[in-house]
């Protein structure tokens, strides 16, 4: 009977760490804006709190020791980022940030020597970055729909076509490409293969970097609108099998949706937090916020869904660990997908809600965290397919009874229940008849 929820004591020093290091270091950072991402505010702010996460063994934590991680492994990783989630540098500074740490996944289990020594260790080093090159500007839901080309000519593959939202592609220096290669394979999921494309390739060109949310430079953003034209790359720019990308993908999106909800899981908690904060600081002329019961309501509905959504982030994680395999979990990782961006959305609009003005100020983080929910109901699939997945793994333990219907077969299973108590059940009926008696009498 292995059902346990306590934090093992060891751990828990290092989460308290964690907890005094994001609120004394990484949270007063935040402050200073994007500058702090710009090359002399990586080496001034940000590699000093590297070198004091590395020095706590907690750096890359989502990686194995062959790799420079931890081996934590994923329930222990749940509960490292749930602090982490509060702030959006934190995984920077903590070395698991997106889209590096997915590539740098997938670039240690299918990589080549060369490629592992030209990628793999820069980007864990944080020396180099990278960007997942895989939607296209005509539909990203479904990948069977991609349309951009690498075709052998001679020993070198050439490619063509458009990509869409690749994340920091205009800070990266490679691109992991999603291409079909293989346009006539009898399985549909076996027609694409993944490149690792140095970005000063000629023919890589970003057309635009679109922004998310509103506000800011049009074209300034960091999702890159990126063209390839005749882009000549080696054989051996494939990473892992030709054909294989649908497989490599469905690794590196399994992990990463993981890690996005358990960070959701703080960043909700850090909404919440805000909410209780204002509900016990601000008065009516009828009292506290917190003594009005609607208030009330919200923050208990707030919290229940919260802690709901947190149970299974962490049993999801827990399943991970136990089976080793995406594949075996991807019930669970489906259903924390469609549940992470509406717990995120109801929290942060009810927090919103609650500071009035203040709220929907640029001075609070709500709306950013309205604008993440939305974007963590589209970017690695939208909830629709996520439902559709997490519907037919439920239906999968169900086969047709045509005996049950059209109509229900409750008669049927009363008649066979009578037939086998027949005995107790004359007995059931005379003792029932005699105690009435008894009792009428
Ligand atoms: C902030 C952000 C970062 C991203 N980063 C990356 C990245 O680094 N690399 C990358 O390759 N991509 C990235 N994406 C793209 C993301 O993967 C796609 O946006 C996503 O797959 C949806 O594709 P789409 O935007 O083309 O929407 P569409 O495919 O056009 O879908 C639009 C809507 O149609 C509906 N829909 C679509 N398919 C179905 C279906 N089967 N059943 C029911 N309804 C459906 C859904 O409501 C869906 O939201 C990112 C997206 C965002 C928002």
């Amino acid at each position: 009977m292995a059902w346990d929820f306590e934090t093992d004591p060891a751990f828990q020093k290092k989460l308290d760490w964690i907890e005094d290091f994001m609120r004394d270091e990484v949270e007063p950072l935040s402050h200073l804006g994007m500058a702090v991402f710009s090359i002399l505010g990586r080496e001034k702010f940000i590699k000093p709190l590297q070198q004091k996460v590395r020095a706590q063994g907690l750096w890359a934590c989502h990686l194995g020791p062959e790799l420079g991680g931890q081996g934590f492994g994923q329930l222990k990783l749940a509960l490292m980022n749930e602090k982490l989630g509060r702030n959006g540098l934190a995984p920077s500074v903590f070395g698991c940030q997106a889209p590096d740490s997915g590539n740098a996944e997938i670039i240690a289990h299918y990589g080549t020597d060369r490629q592992k020594a030209q990628y793999l260790w820069p980007l864990l080093n944080g020396e180099i970055r990278s960007a997942f090159s895989m939607s296209e500007p005509t539909g990203g839901s479904d990948p069977l729909t991609f349309t951009t080309r690498a075709v052998l000519d001679g020993k070198d593959w050439v490619i063509n076509g458009e990509k869409w939202f690749s994340t920091n592609a205009r800070y990266s220096q490679v691109l992991v490409l999603y291409a079909v290669t293989d346009p006539d394979a009898k399985d549909p999921y076996r027609r694409t293969s993944i490149f690792l494309v140095p970005t000063d390739t000629p023919g890589v060109e970003i057309l635009r970097n679109v922004g998310v949310g509103a506000g800011g430079e049009i074209g300034g953003g960091t999702e890159g609108y990126v063209r390839y034209t005749d882009v000549r790359l080696p054989y051996d720019a494939l990473l892992g099998d030709r054909g294989a990308a649908f497989v490599i993908a469905q690794v590196r999106l399994g992990g990463g949706r993981v890690h996005h909800a358990m960070r959701t899981v703080g960043a909700c908690r850090h909404a919440l937090d805000l909410m209780c904060q204002r509900a016990v600081s601000r008065s009516t002329r009828d009292g506290r916020l917190a003594d009005l019961q609607l208030v009330q309501a919200d923050l208990a509905d707030s919290w229940i869904a919260l802690q709901s959504f947190r149970l299974m982030v962490l049993h999801t994680a827990w399943l991970i660990d136990k089976h080793q395999d995406y594949q075996r979990v991807r019930k669970d990782i489906a259903a924390i997908k469609v549940m992470t961006p509406k717990v995120y959305h109801d929290i942060a609009t009810k927090a919103a809600h609650l500071h009035g003005a203040l709220g929907v100020s640029n001075e609070m983080p709500f709306m950013r965290m309205v604008t993440s929910a939305l974007v963590m109901g589209i970017a690695d699939g939208p909830t629709e397919v996520h439902k559709v997945t997490l519907a037919k793994q439920i239906l999968k333990d169900y086969t047709p009874d045509n005996d049950l219907f059209p109509s229900y077969h409750i008669p049927k299973l009363q008649d066979e229940a009578r037939a086998r108590f027949k005995t107790e059940l004359g007995e059931l009926k005379d003792a029932y008849a005699a105690q009435r008696a008894t009792e009428k009498a």
